[in-house]
């Protein structure tokens, strides 16, 4: 048996094919792991001062951990292997399709400053300090995270795009990327949700004239200056688009489909830790995880309460339909909520719809892993996948928040460590 633990890191081996038939799912060529590969360690073309391996198309290296996302929770896996032995580039690396560091953070609008972050809580080891509220949080958390991956030498391959992770030889999980495909024995998959944002369905939606984006495109406010807006969604996104669009728009409108609920007063660690529960319970049935603000409810403060006082917080039910100047209630549908004199139906003319409907997890590349569940979400015990314990989830479900990707990051380490002590590799 090898061992990690026992015999210390391996060393990343390069593996590549002889004549280009490396499909260990279709070509019978590679036999079991380690044999038939016309294997060889390629080394050479030094870039930003590490050793690089030269590729071609058929390139396939194999290394003890994946890790796929350089956001705060692959982040905080990287960190966590490094400190328990593990070498990036020889027993791990991390893959990260974004153009440069940061995670998701480095796509937020310019208007959503370090400041407005409520609850951004830093990477382990490294305190996020001095950071001038006023500046944008794509900047200041991008700095962060660029010291970060230097100061722990975690050497984030980036742009590379995973696009499958499927079933290879001897055990082995094949990550397959825009960069060659990747052997690995265990994988962290902490590619967050930025990448998966969600656009419900509504009737006559193709025939708005006017223009459609969501959360992941939103601009800034000045981008709707003299415009009527719809923005729906009832999270944090969509309450802070409103409040920022308002000053600006010639009319915004704000529909959900729960009536939203509002939190007085702190968010303490037991109220934390309810919620967390909740979303924890969700994922061990194999049930799709739920957003955090559909348990903790929206934090009424200073500014939301401003927005409900001037009425730019005036929530509307769900309309019925989009129709190409704007949208449409259903004669009746607003009765319940808003009384006899909606009793005709009723109109809302829009030049933008603006969807702050949340995002889903970015798990399409594991799909030929066939983890889901019937339910439709990934069945989780900790940060492990259930279906497969050599899969780790790192801020998925309930530890989707910079406080919980840190301490799933740490938490599914030290599972990895124990399968790859236990594991046999095979050859
Ligand atoms: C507007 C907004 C504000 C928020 N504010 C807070 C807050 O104040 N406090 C808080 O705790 N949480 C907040 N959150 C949630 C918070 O962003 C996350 O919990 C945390 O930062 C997510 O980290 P992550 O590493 O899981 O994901 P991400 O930061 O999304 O990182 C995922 C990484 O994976 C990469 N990736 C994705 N798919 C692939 C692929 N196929 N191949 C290669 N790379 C891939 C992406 O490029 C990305 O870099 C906020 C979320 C939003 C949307």
């Amino acid at each position: 048996m090898r061992s990690i633990l026992a015999h210390g890191p391996g060393r990343t081996r390069e593996r590549r094919a002889e004549h280009g038939h490396m499909g260990p799912w279709g070509h019978g060529d590679m036999g079991t792991w380690g044999h038939g590969w016309g294997a060889r360690v390629i080394t050479g073309g030094k870039i930003d001062g590490l050793r690089r391996v030269r590729r071609n198309v058929n390139d396939m290296r194999e290394v003890e951990v994946v890790v796929i996302g350089a956001g705060q929770a692959g982040l905080s896996s990287a960190h966590h292997l490094r400190r328990t032995g593990f070498e990036p580039e020889r027993d791990f690396v991390v893959l990260d399709h974004s153009p440069g560091p940061g995670g998701a953070w480095q796509f937020r609008w310019p208007s959503l400053t370090y400041g407005k972050v409520h609850g951004m809580h830093a990477l382990p080891g490294m305190e996020l300090t001095d950071a001038d509220p006023a500046r944008a949080s794509s900047e200041v958390i991008g700095e962060y995270f660029a010291r970060y991956e230097r100061a722990f030498d975690l050497r984030v391959r980036r742009p590379v795009d995973v696009r499958a992770v499927r079933e290879g030889p001897g055990g082995r999980l094949l990550v397959e990327t825009s960069d060659g495909t990747w052997a690995t024995r265990a994988l962290i998959n902490a590619t967050g949700t930025w990448d998966r944002p969600f656009w419900p369905r509504y009737p006559g939606q193709e025939t708005f004239r006017g223009r459609q984006l969501h959360t992941a495109q939103y601009p800034g406010p000045e981008a709707f200056a003299g415009q009527r807006v719809i923005v729906v969604g009832g999270g944090a996104s969509g309450t802070q688009h409103l409040l920022e669009i308002a000053p600006y728009a010639a009319a915004t409108t704000w529909v959900t489909r729960r009536p939203p609920v509002f939190r007085e007063g702190p968010f303490d660690e037991e109220a934390g830790r309810a919620a967390v529960a909740l979303v924890e319970e969700r994922v061990r049935q194999g049930l799709p995880p739920r957003s955090v603000v559909s348990v903790t409810g929206l934090p009424l403060n200073d500014a939301i309460r401003q927005g409900l006082a001037d009425g730019v917080l005036d929530r509307q039910p769900m309309f019925d339909r989009i129709t190409p100047d704007g949208v449409e209630w259903a004669w009746g549908s607003l009765l319940p909520e808003r009384g006899r004199e909606l009793e005709g139906g009723r109109q809302v003319a829009a030049d933008v719809i603006l969807w702050a409907t949340g995002f889903r997890p970015a798990v399409d590349h594991l799909a030929p892993l066939r983890l889901r569940e019937p339910g439709g979400g990934i069945r989780v015990e900790g940060t492990r996948a259930v279906a497969d314990p050599r899969v780790h989830l790192v801020g998925y479900g309930p530890s989707a928040s910079t406080i919980g990707a840190n301490r799933a990051g740490r938490a599914a380490v030290r599972d990895i460590r124990r399968l790859l002590e236990r594991e046999p590799v095979a050859a």
